[in-house]
């Protein structure tokens, strides 16, 4: 009976380590408070696998901030600018490399494939001189040994380490990463050896980039990697762990054929070819780890399904060499649904965060070798029945609905040109048009009369006569700065998705389920468990309001369905696509009432659409096609005269601009300022842009205040791409996370800097 688990997530079942780290960050706490907090938290993630009875347990998946910036760590990689001069690697330049400090900014952070876990990305060149300056592995690995805990030590793979950094500055950006395998190398061994000695007589190595198209030179280079380790090796179980899709079958080649590697770990859940692949031949006495139980989400297995799975792989791999496990690290889910008191039962019996997803791992692996716990299976199976058949999951009026979109691809009658041409008629909005991108700063007090209210403390009178007094401030302010059009700021919302998961029907929201986004920063997305709908108006109340107040344009604030979607737990008994549709059409409904109530400007943000995009190039096409067409869903219905605008937090758009113009939007905002203006190469290679586009001219995740004539000079930078009177003038993002003393003068440089260059053009 085996069981594994790929990693574990590090935060604490009520975020333990975010307070911990965001006191010691504070200088309100000590070093030995944190490592305190942390040691406790790893030591009770332990206990709880050996207690469910877990065989391979794994350590070295807890992090204080990152398991990538643990590995630089462990490798001493660390950028000249933190000073850092040799020795053990300790909490200052650890974290001055993840948040920076007074006098040098931190790492580049970036998403972590196709999740919303982000890493700090190595930044590496020629002259890095690689040593062996963290012990946390080894540490780790005695500190659950003295707790009677016999783990497997997880290392991310010197190639896939390699694989996701990037060159430092001032390197040729067409250094070869990988021509820094052998040194490298030299130190993983180091590491190696201290965990043999220890005692450790398994090792993981975690190898992510295996699911990604991967190019001969990469799989070369993952061959001639573990031959180079496989002398330190000797003696060690060596697991080679892939997840978040299936591996190309060239690249499954590659991995079987690894000599030294014992065991290879394959993602059964989102890998669906994995499986064949396996039946095509799997090499005889050695482990498949089969990670059958997802992850990346929050249902409970389907343990009677999964049981087949495993059932079928084990008349191919044989009996004692099946290890049931995870399909990914457990970090991308939701702690413990013990602390989960506001779901009600029957929901709650559809679900399984890591703590339970532990219990069903270990129930698999149990079931396989003859002693299967009736009772927890069949009380699973009756969750899953009920999941099925409950009149709360399924609503007939919508999957049809949804059902008929397919086939046609809804798009607005008339052209781009056509519409900006009847909407400025309407608008007369100046050239190069100003706005914001929907939230002002969240203030103390604002969130007090939010938390108020939830908790009844205050009447709804008082609730929304304060929010109608912020949103007049909020609008006062902007015709102060003579922006164009207007926002009403957002107020009465906590959360982009959250705001309107609260008010769709088929949305869950738990209390404590977080999950880690970057160092202490934690998400909690809601739980899309039914058919969507929109049960009554969900903005228009506050729009109109805000429309009320003022004689400029204001605009209609929404979040698409893509970026709903990819910013929550999503149903796994359907298509994500199906979900899509039915989140657009609900949306379609208040564009539509919004339209009614005169609202002309819409604004749909679609943060998060490049974030969904599949980690293979054969699965982007078909992905862009639904996301783009399901925001396409939401505003076919307006006149030509309503302005419908669309909003992303992403410049990397180089690659999916053709899906990004096939949106249809009449106007485009999009964060632009941190890349090096990255985004206007685009336009300069010749790419057309018909529609209104707004490239954010300053970046609102920084307090500092952007001068005029920095602003000005990325106008003029864009004016010379982009036709003039499709530009818009904009920020980067909402403004929420910052003050009012940082938003006011930023603001006035940005109008200011507007009409400089109008008076010239
Ligand atoms: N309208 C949202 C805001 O301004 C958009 C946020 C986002 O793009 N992440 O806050
Ligand atoms: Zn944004």
């Amino acid at each position: 009976m085996a069981s594994h688990i790929v990693g574990y997530p590090r935060m604490g079942p009520k975020r333990e380590l975010k307070f911990a780290l965001e006191s010691f960050w504070d200088g309100k706490s000590s070093a030995e408070d944190l490592q305190k907090v942390a040691s406790g938290l790893r030591a009770s993630i332990w206990k709880q696998m050996k207690d469910a009875g877990i065989k391979y347990i794994p350590s070295n998946t807890f992090s204080n901030y990152d398991q990538v910036l643990d590995t630089t760590a462990m490798l001493g990689a660390v950028p000249p600018r933190y000073g850092w001069t040799g020795g053990e690697i300790g909490f200052d330049t650890y974290f001055s490399m993840a948040r920076g400090n007074a006098s040098v900014p931190a790492m580049e952070m970036t998403k972590w494939f196709d999740t919303n876990y982000h890493f700090i990305v190595p930044e590496l060149g020629p002259d890095m001189k690689f040593t062996y300056a963290s012990h946390k592995a080894v540490n780790e690995y005695k500190e659950a040994k003295a707790l009677g805990v016999d783990t497997i030590p997880v290392l991310i793979s010197p190639v896939s380490y390699l694989a996701l950094s990037k060159p430092a500055k001032g390197v040729d950006k067409s250094f070869c990463l990988l021509s820094l395998l052998p040194k490298v190398i030299a130190v993983y061994k180091e590491v190696v050896a201290d965990l043999k000695a220890a005692g450790a007589s398994w090792i993981q190595f975690d190898e992510p980039i295996l699911v990604l198209d991967l190019d001969s030179q990469k799989l070369q280079a993952i061959s001639a990697a573990y031959a180079e380790l496989e002398s330190a090796l000797s003696g060690l179980n060596v697991l080679v762990e892939t997840y978040f899709a299936d591996v190309p079958a060239e690249a499954y080649q590659t991995l079987t054929a690894l000599n030294c590697v014992t065991a290879f770990g394959f993602d059964l859940v989102r890998g669906t070819k994995t499986l064949e692949l396996i039946k095509g031949g799997f090499p005889s006495g050695k482990y498949l780890f089969a990670g059958v139980v997802d992850g990346r989400n929050i249902w409970a297995n389907n343990l009677a399904a999964s049981l087949d799975t495993l059932n079928s792989l084990e008349s191919i791999v044989g009996k004692d060499k099946l290890v049931v496990s995870t399909s990914c690290s457990l970090l991308h889910t939701a702690v413990d649904l013990v602390n989960e008191t506001k779901l009600d039962n029957e929901i709650k019996s559809w679900l399984a965060f890591a703590a339970q997803k532990i219990v069903e791992v270990n129930a698999l692996a149990k079931a396989l070798c003859g002693q299967k716990d009736e009772a927890f299976f069949s009380s699973n199976a009756s969750a899953q029945a009920s999941r099925k058949s409950s009149p709360r999951v399924t609503n007939e009026a919508v999957q049809k609905a949804a059902a008929a979109l397919k086939g046609s691809d809804h798009r607005r009658a008339t052209n781009v040109t056509a519409r900006l041409d009847a909407q400025q008629k309407k608008l007369n909005l100046p050239m190069l048009p100003t706005t914001t991108i929907g939230s002002f700063p969240q203030t103390v007090e604002l969130r007090r009369v939010r938390r108020e209210y939830k908790a009844t403390k205050i009447s709804e009178e008082e609730y929304v006569n304060s929010i109608k007094e912020e949103i007049r401030k909020v609008i006062e302010l902007q015709e102060k700065l003579d922006i164009d059009v207007l926002v009403h700021g957002e107020p009465e919302r906590n959360d982009m998705v959250e705001y309107f998961g609260e008010q769709l029907s088929g949305f869950a929201f738990t209390v404590n389920g977080w999950v880690q986004s970057y160092g202490s920063r934690c998400v909690k997305p809601p739980i899309i468990y039914g058919d969507v709908s929109r049960p009554k108006p969900m903005t228009v109340f506050w729009s109109s309001t805000a429309q009320s107040m003022t004689k400029r344009p204001m605009k209609g604030m929404l979040t698409g369905p893509v970026t709903i979607l990819n910013w929550s737990f999503v149903r796994n008994d359907q298509p994500r696509s199906e979900t899509t549709y039915q989140i657009a059409l609900a949306i379609k409904d208040e564009v539509e009432d919004l339209e009614k109530a005169g609202i002309t400007v819409i604004q749909i943000d679609e943060a998060a659409l490049r974030e969904g995009l599949p980690l293979r190039k054969s699965e982007q096409a078909n992905y862009l096609d639904w996301a783009v067409h399901g925001f396409r869903i939401t505003n076919v219905g307006v006149q030509d005269t309503t302005q419908i605008h669309t909003h992303m937090c992403y410049s990397n758009f180089n690659d999916i601009i053709h899906s990004i113009i096939d949106m249809d939007a009449d106007v485009i905002t999009i964060e632009n300022s941190r890349s090096d203006e990255k985004l206007l190469s685009v336009f300069r290679e010749g790419v057309k842009y018909g529609a209104g586009i707004g490239p954010g001219v300053y970046d609102i995740h920084s307090p500092r205040i952007p001068p005029t004539e920095e602003i000005a000079d990325r106008i003029n930078k864009m004016l010379a791409v982009l036709e003039r009177n499709i530009l818009w003038v904009n920020p980067d993002c909402g403004l929420k996370t910052r003050k009012y003393d940082e938003v006011n003068p930023a603001l006035t440089n940005m109008v200011a800097a507007t009409k400089l260059i109008r008076d010239k053009l």
